[in-house]
């Protein structure tokens, strides 16, 4: 008996010992962890390194391997350190959440595409809720028209890639997280690669051929889409190819007409309506990840800012025909990297290359620089400018008359009256010239068109409007 005792009392002894080193193991990697995470946070030489390729800030490369390799601060036996519960304490005391979802999060891998109005919210609670790995891809450079909306972007960022700094700001917040950014756009090119190294795709850009590649791909390589897209005073959001969920080419199978996609450049955007979507953005990305609630697959949400409604909407299931994501597609990753679509949707993948449209002839055309000289040689004239009263309220160009194109045709007779006037008013008796201005040059020159046909034989519209006046004439002139 007394041998019986002393060899339990001696076995709880160890086991005790052992508790403990364990304990302190654990609490030595998480220290160990946070330290080496923090020399990962600004490696040297990234800099140097950051155009041209994705850089890699530590040793993510985004694969599951990787994160696997890593654990993103669970020790092996599951358990979390104590500064990660400390860290997302909130998340664990949830009990749908718990200690199980935030597992699950570290070790999944999201790829946030366009770091812009909706990436901005996306990728910042991302990396604040512990995502293992998140990837952001984008090619552009942060502008100053940017800020009201990309919160995720700061002054001092300005000129400087997307992707730089919004993966500093989420390292800031999150330096136990892998970034990787992707100085890229994405083209069909490169985005079976970059996509294929993820679970997750959010789709955070604002055009059209963009949103059918990033479906398509997504299709191709089997991997969940939550798309938002934000305009004017509206959002939308839903998870496309997910738990039965079409894809995008199953709801549009042709792309609407170019006339009905409006871009942000174009029609505006109140900043935090891409806030607000790309918040819901991040929350169904990470019930996706965590297998957590009920993703919006099959519903489309609405979000009408202006009278504060959100609707959802029944989305038709997929189509079984669809040529990208229906049973006999045999649309191929080769194909996928073939694919023009651009031409496909007639509208351009950049925000910044207006489509324009070319419906005049040349002698129906001036030069803004043309124009100078017209104004400096003193030739009696009147510039019409026919951009929406609310851009005319934005800058102008002094003298010139507002009728916006919408309205042209009614006030026809005014602006007879108005040339006469000029005429008269002139010292050479000269017929004065009429020129016809817009912000691009597309709206001038529809509108020339429209002139000519009732009787102003002599208009004529300048090109590229206000654009090229203030690139080539006058750089002091507001740009919007
Ligand atoms: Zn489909």
């Amino acid at each position: 008996m007394d041998g019986g005792r002393r060899g339990r009392g001696r076995r709880q002894a160890i086991e005790k010992e052992l508790k403990k080193l364990r304990e302190e193991r654990e609490e030595l990697d998480g220290r160990i962890r946070l330290l080496e995470s923090q020399l990962e946070v600004r490696p040297e030489g990234v800099d140097g390194a950051a155009a041209g390729e994705g850089v890699v800030y530590g040793s993510c490369d985004g694969s599951v391997a990787c994160r696997r390799r890593r654990g993103n601060g669970f020790a092996p036996d599951g358990g979390l350190p104590a500064d990660m519960i400390y860290r997302y304490s909130r998340h664990l005391l949830l009990p749908d959440f718990g200690v199980e979802g935030q597992r699950k999060l570290s070790q999944s891998s999201i790829l946030v595409v366009g770091a812009g109005g909706l990436g901005s919210p996306v990728a910042l609670y991302l990396a604040a809720c512990g995502v293992g790995c998140l990837g952001i891809v984008d090619g552009d450079d942060v502008e100053l028209n940017n800020l009201h909306r990309q919160i995720i972007h700061k002054e001092a960022y300005v000129g400087q890639p997307k992707v730089k700094s919004a993966a500093d700001a989420c390292r800031e917040i999150n330096s136990s997280i892998k970034v990787v950014d992707h100085h890229h756009t994405l083209k069909p090119r490169n985005a079976l690669e970059i996509v294929r190294k993820y679970d997750i795709v959010v789709d955070a850009t604002d055009n059209l051929p963009t949103r059918y590649m990033i479906s398509d791909c997504c299709v191709l390589l089997n991997k969940p889409l939550v798309s938002g897209a934000a305009l004017g005073l509206e959002g939308q959001l839903t998870v496309y190819h997910h738990n039965g969920s079409p894809c995008y080419r199953c709801l549009f199978p042709s792309p609407p007409p170019v006339a009905a996609c409006q871009r942000c450049s174009d029609s505006g955007v109140l900043g935090v309506v891409p806030g607000v979507i790309g918040c819901l953005q991040a929350l169904e990305a990470i019930k996706v990840a965590t297998a957590v609630g009920e993703p919006l697959c099959g519903r489309m949400l609405l979000f009408d800012a202006l009278s504060a409604r959100i609707r959802i909407v029944k989305l038709r299931g997929s189509l079984p025909d669809c040529t990208i994501c229906g049973e006999n597609s045999v649309f191929t990753e080769q194909d996928f990297q073939k694919f023009d679509y651009e031409n496909f949707t007639q509208s351009p993948m950049s925000d910044k290359t207006a489509p324009s449209v070319n419906l005049l002839p040349e002698n129906a055309r001036i030069t803004s620089r043309d124009y100078k000289r017209l104004v400096d040689n003193g030739e009696p004239h009147l510039l019409l400018d026919v951009r929406p009263m609310h851009h005319f309220q934005i800058a102008s160009i002094s003298p010139s008359m507002n009728i916006p194109l919408s309205m042209l045709e009614e006030k026809l007779p005014t602006l007879k009256t108005s040339l006469k006037e000029t005429g008269a008013a002139s010292a050479s008796g000269k017929e004065p010239a009429l020129v016809v201005l817009c912000r691009r040059g597309n709206d001038s020159q529809r509108a020339v068109q429209l002139l000519r046909e009732n009787g102003f034989a002599s208009a004529k519209d300048i090109i590229g409007g206000l654009q090229a006046w203030g690139q080539d004439v006058d750089p002091d002139f507001p740009v919007y």
